[in-house]
């Protein structure tokens, strides 16, 4: 059936029947169409503006997702830094203490900080101070972890050569405490023997008989070996380390100059050569260049009682044999 529109005749005041043609209504169709379209196309803009496009909704969620994990990360560097600053110190107030050696300049520690900015490729990022923050953490760390484990070298090199000077450092008594026949005279002032005079002792005397060992107290090479004005035959050890020990009054000399010894090695026999009021043995400890007391150079095969003892030996009172 034919559609009949009406049209309002205002000559006539009446609505009166009215048949559009094919191409009026086809038009009148298509201007329908576009209008509910751009409105539609509005409404979608419209939307996509407040909320975003279901692609822009999973970046945000998946960008907010980053910046949490990067957050995470960055506490962690917090706290991997804060263990560094902790091996950092042990290094310097510990391991370098009780090796003698210079704790590390924090100058040396912060290196490589300043200069130009090495972040600019990084600025023009969304989220760039989170970034550029993060990264200068983890550079942090990585420079602090390359000088500590640099510095740990140092420390185990400084070990091993500590092993060795352990090994040289004289520690043991020349002549066993079981050939000892009388207390030792110690280190200081004492009478001499032989002019009854106060006199400076400078070595510390072990009376022992005639033939007892006597035995290199750290590892060393022989220097000197002979007859000395006063000291009769006698024995000189460089043991490096700024450390030398000297043995006089000997009956015999076992060892030739230049020779290696070990601690604990018999290198002559207790005599009373040179000026010496009865058989036993002068040792000295020469640390660069001068005398010290032996007393303080036993401490490896003493018992804390026999040390005692020994420290009483030489504040002492025992005959002074020279
Ligand atoms: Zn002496």
């Amino acid at each position: 059936m034919k559609k009949t529109l009406h049209t309002y005749n205002p000559q006539t005041q009446e609505y009166e029947p009215y048949h559009p043609t094919l191409r009026q209504r086809i038009a009148r169709i298509l201007s329908r169409t576009f209008l509910s379209l751009g409105f539609a196309a509005l409404c979608c803009i419209l939307l996509y503006w407040m909320i975003g496009t279901p692609s822009e909704n999973a970046l945000r969620i998946e960008n907010s997702q980053l910046q949490a994990q990067y957050n995470v990360i960055s506490h962690q560097l917090d706290e991997a830094l804060e263990v560094m600053e902790d091996l950092q110190q042990r290094d310097d107030n510990l391991y370098r203490v009780i090796l003698q050696t210079d704790p590390i300049s924090q100058h040396v520690r912060q290196a490589g900080y300043g200069g130009t900015n090495r972040y600019e490729h990084l600025e023009d990022m969304i989220n760039s101070d989170m970034v550029i923050e993060t990264t200068a953490k983890l550079d942090k760390l990585k420079r602090q972890l390359y000088i500590q484990s640099k510095s740990y070298d140092e420390v185990v090199a400084l070990c091993k050569q500590n092993d060795a000077r352990l090994q040289c450092i004289p520690a043991i008594q020349p002549v066993s405490n079981k050939d000892l026949k009388y207390t030792a005279s110690g280190y200081g002032r004492r009478i001499d023997p032989i002019y009854k005079t106060v006199k400076f002792h400078h070595g510390m005397d072990f009376s022992a008989n005639t033939g007892t060992p006597v035995y290199a107290t750290g590892n060393a090479t022989v220097i000197k070996c002979g007859w000395q004005s006063g000291y009769g035959l006698t024995i000189e050890l460089d043991h490096g380390f700024g450390y030398q020990t000297r043995y006089a009054h000997l009956s015999k000399i076992n060892v030739r100059k230049g020779e290696k010894v070990k601690r604990g090695e018999t290198i002559g026999l207790v005599g009373s050569t040179g000026k010496s009021t009865g058989p036993h043995l002068h040792y000295e400890v020469i640390n660069k260049g001068r005398k010290v007391n032996p007393v303080n150079y036993y401490y490896m095969d003493l018992t804390a009682e026999e040390y005692d003892r020994m420290i009483q030996m030489a504040a002492n009172h025992g005959k002074v044999y020279d």
